[in-house]
């Protein structure tokens, strides 16, 4: 089903173009002369660009075929672990790529974009009504940058009250993101023990409460996938010493809807709106971290964002506590608005669904491995919530290792789990399912891993994938040489 595809500069035929105009009638002009009198001789260039001189079908159908090599959401089940693959539903696209949307200037004056202004305000209500959070800005462009804003927002916070707190706890099993966007924001990550249940225990974190502790970041549902049942203890034990909580939202899809997280004492938090609220993501982008906070660290918050008198929609630009810029305009707005239409398509009565068919989608998978994957459940007894990892226990057995499992399985067609993430759980597989897939989808997942499992051979294992465009790479080699043409 591959079909070799040489690169499109060779697939030309002099003259070819994809779209024929018909003559206005003007008289042509030499560019070139008038070009000369205003730019510099240097900069114009002496050759005609090399263009590949080809017709539309030409293009749609090279570009079509360079997509069907790559694993995507809309040709396979995608359960990347903590990264949320849901599919991606068209009238979010529809509504993104409105013509007076799509071909928006970012420095188009707030009073000529009054509607857009009027977006970003009513999407900015649904966060604060579907966290119980007193303010939104969606500056960031991504997770990690989230969470670096909100840890300047704490770093200001305790600057303006004149205290020097240095360090942030934060599990064993976080996200990579968050020790990195701490050290970066000027803090020391310090690591806690996650117990031996898989969440963080409220008397473990005590030990390390002392006046440094600028603030907590834990990430709730962790990345186990299992509720951090001493949230609440962790939160009044943390604002007892004047600390913050910080708490990673990247994985909001198994909240939505349901708990707010302010109930549960949260100060501030980032949410992925390319992962819980349905933007294709991937590859690098596009991303939107949303940053919602209190009504204490408001002051704070990164410049500038959208307010309303009553009237009119406008820029706010920062008082003397705003950290400042995080990026050049107001938000990714591409990925905003599909946020925004993803909610409207919903409904409120709808929302409750998504993290509910999350959980339930993500316990199904739990427990049908159980059988397949003998021993391998650390947290066999707990109800998890949108995700569900394993260790590499019940495969070693058949002397399959995590990364094999992982590539025979592109041969079944699915996209692989998350692989060796979380570090504390070994050889770890992690699965998200998300709320898109079907029961059917799920159980030819569940027949493929179970193949596997008990089928599945070392020598033919290490020769996987098979089926694909681009056979077994040498990822060391990959890494160290990459070749971007062939
Ligand atoms: C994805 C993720 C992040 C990082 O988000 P990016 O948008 O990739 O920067 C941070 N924390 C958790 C728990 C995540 O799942």
């Amino acid at each position: 089903m591959f079909i070799n595809e040489g690169l499109l500069i060779k697939q030309g035929s002099k003259g070819l173009s994809g779209i024929s105009v018909p003559s206005c009638g003007l008289k042509e002009r030499d560019i070139n002369k008038k070009a000369r009198e205003l730019i510099n001789e240097k900069y114009i260039r002496k050759k005609d660009p090399c263009l590949p001189e080809v017709s539309e079908p030409d293009v749609v159908r090279h570009f079509t075929r360079l997509s069907s090599w790559n694993m995507c959401v809309d040709l396979n089940f995608y359960p990347l672990g903590s990264c949320t693959m849901k599919y991606n539903p068209r009238i979010n696209e529809i509504v993104s790529s409105m013509g007076n949307i799509r071909s928006l200037h970012p420095l188009t004056p707030g009073r000529l974009v009054q509607p857009v202004l009027k977006i970003i305000y009513n999407f900015e209500l649904m966060l604060k009504e579907l966290t119980g959070l007193d303010a939104f800005v969606f500056s960031p462009q991504a997770g990690a940058a989230g969470e670096f804003t909100g840890l300047k927002i704490v770093k200001k916070y305790f600057e303006s009250k004149g205290e020097d707190r240095h360090i942030i706890l934060m599990p064993d099993s976080a996200h990579g993101t968050n020790p990195a966007s701490s050290s970066l924001a000027g803090f020391i990550p310090v690591e806690i023990k996650t117990g031996p249940k898989g969440y963080i225990e409220a008397k473990e974190v005590q030990k390390y409460i002392t006046p440094d502790v600028a603030g907590i970041m834990i990430t709730n549902p962790n990345t186990s996938g299992l509720f951090e049942k001493d949230i609440a203890a962790i939160c009044e034990a943390m604002h007892k010493n004047g600390s913050v909580v910080y708490m990673d939202g990247a994985n909001f899809n198994a909240f939505i809807g349901s708990i707010r997280v302010k109930d549960l004492g949260i100060d501030l938090i980032q949410l992925n709106l390319h992962k819980t609220f349905s933007t294709p993501h991937g590859g690098g982008g596009p991303g939107g971290g949303a940053v919602g906070v209190v009504d204490y660290l408001r002051d704070f918050l990164p410049v500038p964002y959208v307010v309303f008198d009553g009237q009119n929609y406008g820029l706010f630009q920062g008082g003397k506590n705003a950290i400042g810029r995080i990026s050049p305009f107001l938000c990714n707005f591409g990925v905003l608005i599909k946020a925004y239409a993803y909610l409207l398509s919903l409904g409120s009565s709808n929302i409750p669904s998504v993290s509910e068919i999350a959980i339930l989608n993500a316990n199904y998978v739990k427990k049908r491995m159980k059988g397949i994957f003998k021993g391998a459940d650390l947290f066999e007894e707990e109800l998890c919530m949108h995700e569900c990892v394993f260790t590499d226990k019940a495969i070693e057995e058949n002397k399959i290792s995590t990364l094999e499992l992982a590539k025979l399985l592109i041969d079944y067609g699915f996209h692989p789990p998350t692989v060796y993430f979380p570090k504390n759980i070994h050889g770890a597989i992690m699965i998200e399912p998300t709320e898109t897939e079907s029961i059917r989808t799920l159980d030819n997942f569940i027949r493929a891993i179970e193949k596997i499992r008990f089928k599945a051979k070392k020598s033919s294992a290490l020769k996987s994938p098979k089926k694909t465009k681009v056979k077994r790479v040498n990822e060391v080699l990959a890494n160290k040489n990459p070749v971007y043409r062939y």
